[in-house]
């Protein structure tokens, strides 16, 4: 285990994360990080792990730590 959760940039958080319209699927989408839900054809990051989040969210979450606020699972590729 040496992986470092250190403060990110914004410039890696654009290479690790997609964006994209949300679409509903079968888990009704929660963002983690505000606890809100997402809306049909809100912008939505998704993560390595598959989790979503809103863009600003996430982009202020990595700022302090490189992995995922639901599962913990690291965010670099
Ligand atoms: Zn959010
Ligand atoms: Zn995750």
């Amino acid at each position: 285990m040496t992986e470092r959760f250190e403060p990110t940039s914004l410039e890696w958080v654009e290479r690790c994360v997609k964006t994209q319209k949300f679409t509903a699927n079968d888990q009704g989408e929660v963002c983690a990080i505000c606890t809100h839900e997402f809306e049909e054809g809100e912008d939505a990051s998704t993560l390595k792990c598959k989790h979503q989040f809103h863009p600003h969210c996430v982009k202020e979450w990595f700022k302090k730590k490189a992995i995922c606020p639901v599962c913990r699972a690291s965010a670099r590729y």
